[in-house]
């Protein structure tokens, strides 16, 4: 196979400046951006417009499961591009049959729907579980507080965050939140109208908060008792990010009892296009067949371009054994970490998490932390890394997330925690 290098670019400028300008006169300004103005990436690394040089554990959100610019990707891109980028969902194509093929192998009999995003992947969820209690006039989904489960009106609907929804009331109808890992207050939550329960088995927005193997089992127990469907967003946590393909399959583990847990739907994006938009729900059987003709759909979902590129990143992932790299260089550094926060407990509160999405909660009001006091502390930490060539994701106020490319080395691993180490003993002084 003919290896494609991404081309750097043979003249450095120094434009954050101007690329900003162009976003402030012309992009919607709906999002808090950093002062950074990338260019082009190679593996685990990106370079700003300024030739600047940063260690990604950010991962695009989650996303660039095998880095950046993977010559087997640019390959499968160009292989498929050259015989059909888009058809309709009119007709039959093969990477789309292909992929839906193998995603159903990884979990369990069931059919898949393909669309463009997390989000999308979500609603196609929700209708599934309105189609399921429509006859019954069951609609209602209950979803955890500080939840996360995307930005169209049902998914702020769905989220367990205030601050997605303000200013876009009246809300979707439908949705009612109970607190997570507390099954008994699912419990006592649950309506005559009541037919889904969508939940993360590891919440990433929210401040990564792990599932308990005990909140899951019950929480099946109890879809079985009332005929709901339990749902799993995989959004994030999905597609090896913790070691196994859902995170599910990790926080269970080792659990007695689990042998046979399956929720009912999977959403999935992020990871699974490597940085190509795709999105996907698995529908176990029978309910994958809930959806029949003219009930739903999407112009773009599961093209062949995307399935092709979704399929070349699970061979990779096969061949260079990802799952276990994500357990061993998470475990790692999971574990480096948490002698950080040991080392430095003025800085670093505590450290969670699974594989290779790891949180790093940081301690309250940290004096020396420089920056402008309107802002999180955890984007304020944030900042000080990238000044240090570290990129980063902060969850809620006071989480640092780690999400970097499931093929992360060793090597790039010790750089990162290096990195982290020198930012923590300067704020601890
Ligand atoms: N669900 C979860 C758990 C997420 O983390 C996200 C995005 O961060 C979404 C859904 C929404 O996905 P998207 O941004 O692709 O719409």
């Amino acid at each position: 196979m003919k290896e494609i290098v991404p081309s750097v670019p043979p003249i450095v400028r120094n434009d954050v400046a101007s690329v900003q300008a162009l976003y402030q006169k012309n992009v919607v300004p709906s999002y808090g951006r950093f002062d950074i103005a990338l260019s082009h990436g190679a593996g685990s690394y990106v370079f700003d417009v300024t030739g600047k040089r940063y260690l990604d554990f950010g991962g695009g959100i989650a996303v660039t499961s095998l880095g950046h610019g993977h010559p087997a990707i640019t390959e499968a891109l160009i292989e498929q591009s050259r015989k059909l980028v888009h058809i309709s969902n009119l007709y039959y194509h093969e990477p789309q049959g292909r992929l839906a093929e193998a995603l159903v192998n990884l979990i369990a009999p069931g059919k898949v729907f393909f669309c463009n995003s997390g989000a999308e992947a979500n609603e196609g969820l929700f209708k599934l579980a309105r189609k399921f209690g429509h006859d019954e006039g069951r609609y209602e989904i209950l979803t955890a507080f500080n939840s996360f489960h995307g930005r169209t009106l049902a998914g702020i609907a769905a989220t367990g965050q205030d601050k997605v929804k303000k200013g876009f009331e009246p809300m979707m109808p439908g949705f009612r939140h109970v607190p997570y890992n507390d099954l008994a207050a699912v419990k006592a939550a649950i309506s005559p109208s009541t037919i889904a329960i969508l939940i993360e088995g590891i919440q990433g927005e929210g401040g990564l908060t792990i599932a308990s193997p005990e909140f899951l089992l019950g929480l099946r127990k109890l879809c079985d008792e009332k005929r709901m469907l339990l749902l799993m967003d995989g959004v994030q946590d999905g597609y090896f990010r913790t070691g196994r393909f859902q995170a599910f399959q990790r926080i269970l583990e080792n659990a007695p009892g689990a042998e046979k847990f399956l929720p009912d739907g999977i959403s999935m994006a992020k990871s699974l296009g490597g940085g190509f938009p795709i999105g996907a729900f698995w529908a176990r059987a029978p309910y994958g067949d809930l959806l029949g003709p003219g009930t739903h759909g999407t112009t773009f979902g599961g093209t062949p371009l995307g399935c092709a590129v979704a399929m070349k990143i699970l061979e990779i992932v096969r061949r260079e054994k990802l799952a276990d790299n994500t357990q061993m260089i998470g475990e790692y550094l999971k574990t480096q970490l948490q002698a950080l926060a040991k080392k430095f407990p003025h800085v670093l509160h505590e450290v969670r998490g699974l594989g290779l999405m790891i949180g790093i909660e940081l301690a309250q009001n940290i004096p020396s932390l420089p920056g402008d006091a309107t802002k999180t502390q955890a984007i304020r930490f944030v900042n000080l890394l990238h000044a240090a060539g570290l990129l980063t994701i902060p969850a809620g106020t006071n989480v640092i997330r780690l999400l970097p490319a499931l093929n992360l080395s060793q090597r790039e691993a010790d750089e990162g925690l290096g990195i982290i180490e020198s930012v923590a003993a300067k704020l601890a002084g």
